[in-house]
């Protein structure tokens, strides 16, 4: 189980190597993701609160990277925030998500993205729930569930 100090160690000592990579560049990006999900992911703004698919979400099943398809988190792991967005407890692995320190915005941030191809998804806090304690606080438009 993965906690808030493991969070820090990677984001300051660096993080589990993936599994592959993909690095595409920006056109392909621009090309390859819808501009909503380009937005977030390649210059990682955030979608609107509530108004976004997986908020209210609770169906069964995997959520992937919509940048890369990779497997990121499992619904069995999702829970009920309060925040407006998708929120997790875990990762589906240690290596599928990689952390740094993000001041943006005149806050201090734990910015979470996708391993393999360094997508935007959102932001991990360490007020989740217990045992870990952890919450990803994460676009939708960053996943893609199947
Ligand atoms: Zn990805």
């Amino acid at each position: 189980m993965l906690r808030w100090i493991d969070v820090l160690t990677y984001a300051k000592y660096g993080n589990p190597e993936p599994l592959r990579r993909v690095v595409l560049s920006e056109a392909e990006w621009r090309y390859r993701l819808p501009l909503v999900c380009y937005e977030v992911m390649r210059n990682r703004s955030t979608e609107p609160p509530y108004r976004n698919a997986y908020c209210r979400s609770y169906e069964p099943g995997r959520y992937h990277c919509a940048g890369c398809g990779s497997l990121l988190f499992d619904s069995a792991t999702k829970y009920h925030a309060i925040s407006g967005w998708p929120s997790f407890t875990q990762p589906a692995a240690r290596s599928a998500i990689r952390y740094a320190f993000d001041d943006s915005h005149h806050m201090q941030r734990m910015e979470a993205v996708c391993n393999v191809c360094e997508g935007h998804l959102g932001h991990v806090f360490p007020d989740g729930p217990a045992p870990a304690g952890l919450r990803y606080c994460i676009n939708s438009v960053s996943l893609e569930q199947r």
